[in-house]
Order: C-alpha cells, then structure tokens, then sequence
C-alpha cells in the first residue's frame, strides 16, 4: 500500500495545552506521526512517497481566505505583538453575545484578539512552524487521493495536524485545515461525481460536518462518541441530517461508553448501508485510532483486531478509497493499530 508523508509535520510542535482546565503536554504531538511511520516503515507492504505541492487553491475553496490569512502570519504577529511565546493560544474568545445588540464588528484588528476569534478552544497550540505543517497535511491528502484518482488503490496519508475539527472559518480540535473535507471537495468539484467522508475518529468531525451540511455531492457518515458525553460536545447528534440540498446526507452515528469491536461493527455496517445507498465515487476515511480501549482522552473500547476488521469492513464497499490521518494518542500502540487497520484494508 502507498503511504504519503512528510517530516514537514514535525515543525508543528506544541508543548502544552489547557484541556479539561489542567495545563497539559498535548496529547498531540510529534511522536504521534513519528511512531506511525517507524511501525508501517518496518512492514513491506507499505511504500513510502513523499507529498507533491498543491498551492492554497484547493484549501481557500474549503476555508475563509481570513481563516488562512491569519494562519499565515498570526504566529509571527503575536511574537511582535506579546513578546517571545513559543506556543500560542487564544486567551478571549469572541462569542456573539458579547456584542448583543450592537452589531457585529468582524475580525479585531490585534493579533492577541484574533486567536480568539478564529480558533474556538483551548487545546489547539499555534507554534512556529504550524502553518507549514498545516499546508503538508493538505498536501499529503491531496496526493493520496491523487494516487487513487489514479487507479493505484487504497492509499493512505499521514496527515499530521489532524483535520477534522477544523470548520470553514474555525481552528481548533488540534486540527488547523480540514485534510479530508479540502480532499472531499476536490474530487466533488474536479470530478463531477460523489463522495463520502467516512469518519471513524472517536471525535465526532464537527469541521467536516459543517463543510458539507448543506451540500448533496459530499456525504458525511460519522460514528464517534456521543457528544452528550463527549468533545466537541456541541456538535455531533443524530438529529443532524443535513439541510437544504443537503437534507439526508449527513449521518452521525453516536455511541455508548465501552462500546466494544462487535457492537462498533455491527454499527460500522449500517453506515456502510448508508453509504452504498448514496452512490459516491470514492470514500474518505478520517481515520482515527482513539477508539482504542486504552486511549488516554477517549472512552470507547476497541481493540487491535478490532480495528483490522473495521479496514475490512470498509474495503468490502469496493470502492477507490483515501485513508487519511486523524486522532489517536495512545502512542505506544498507535503505529500497530494504523498497521492493523490498513492491512485489513488490504495492504
Ligand atoms: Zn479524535
């Protein structure tokens, strides 16, 4: 199986992270990619391809242009504006009641108060190099979706940040452009067909839920812990379907604490009903691992063989499928279960 990654990724490197009102090591970090690559690396299945360049097109026809402006220049900013501070969070959120009743004024104009107006949490670090990383992940997205455009099979990206939080004007969730929703929509726009998004993070993926919620070309099938319990909390129920055009075409699939390979299969296979029923020309996995049964943020139960037969399960659909990088912060085991999942897959 073809593998596209990139050690651009390591120049997003955050240390520290408010989450659950404890100041953290984040969850996500380098050693994440970094063990995922070392596993498939010693596998002979996996072959190794570095991303192509993709420009900012295909992110800008995703994201507000001022979402992407501001990745762009808003670390170096806070540096001139706040002084030396390696990894950078918002510290005042903009909400719209603060100005009810007076209108609304946009974007602020200082950098300190713009973290708070474009990124709506606080376990989401801006550091030096993240914009760089951040513009690799979509490339290595788009070039594992090119390789399948391309008839060469299921591919995989190693997407590191992650994505799927990420909404068209909004970071955060760890996550700074939304990987898998830019690959969606390029190949619905390029290729005139469908496509689904298959969400198998333990988080449900509000980003790519909001990208698409109005639109028939891009289904979104999500199966995730039940955000009554669960980040991002206020998004993710199975009440939403969809809107407009969109109507139907959204599924969320929430599930019970300690929810176990069987049941998570059983599930997995209705979404997979979905999915045949919607027709796409290709399927997006948000492949995330914090289902494990041992993950340090996540409360589902899911084992290694678990998630082989998930890669199985999907591969069964038949149809030219991206596996794209999300979550998974039980580093130890990480790499072995990306492995486990893709040789079910059919690596
Ligand atoms: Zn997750």
């Amino acid at each position: 199986m073809q593998v596209v990654y990139s050690p651009a990724h390591l120049r997003h490197d955050p240390k520290f992270a408010i989450e659950q009102s404890r100041l953290l090591p984040t969850f996500e970090h380098v050693g994440r990619a970094e063990a995922i690559r070392e596993t498939l690396q010693t596998d002979a299945r996996f072959r190794f391809s570095a991303p192509s360049e993709w420009g900012l097109a295909p992110i800008e026809a995703v994201h507000d242009a001022g979402l992407i402006r501001f990745l762009a220049r808003a670390w170096e900013d806070y540096q001139v504006a706040a002084g030396p501070t390696a990894d950078v969070m918002p510290d005042v959120f903009y909400r719209p009641a603060l100005r009810r009743g007076m209108g609304e004024r946009g974007e602020p104009e200082a950098v300190q108060a713009q973290f708070g107006y474009w990124c709506f949490e606080t376990t989401t670090p801006l550091t030096k190099g993240t914009y760089e990383a951040a513009i690799t992940a979509v490339d290595t997205a788009l070039t594992a979706t090119q390789y399948v455009l391309d008839g060469k099979g299921t591919t995989y990206g190693l997407c590191r940040p992650p994505g799927h939080h990420s909404t068209s004007g909004m970071y955060g969730g760890y996550c700074f452009f939304n990987n898998a929703a830019v690959a969606a929509h390029h190949v619905a726009s390029t290729t005139g067909t469908k496509v689904t998004v298959l969400d198998v993070d333990y988080h449900h993926g509000n980003g790519t839920q909001e990208i698409f919620y109005d639109r028939d070309d891009v289904q979104y099938v999500s199966l995730h812990g039940d955000p009554a319990r669960a980040y991002p909390w206020n998004v993710g129920f199975a009440d939403e379907t969809g809107t407009g055009r969109g109507a139907g075409a959204n599924i969320n699939i929430p599930l019970a604490a300690r929810t176990e390979d069987d049941a998570y299969i059983d599930a997995l296979h209705s979404a997979l009903e979905k999915i045949q029923a919607f027709g796409p020309s290709m399927v997006i996995v948000s492949l995330g691992l914090d289902t494990f049964f041992t993950d340090p943020i996540s409360d589902l139960a899911i084992t290694a063989d678990g998630f082989e037969r998930q890669g199985a399960a999907v591969a069964e659909l038949g149809l030219p499928t991206v596996v794209l990088q999300e979550g998974g912060y039980d580093v130890a085991a990480l790499g072995d279960n990306v492995r486990r999942w893709l040789i079910g897959a059919g690596a």
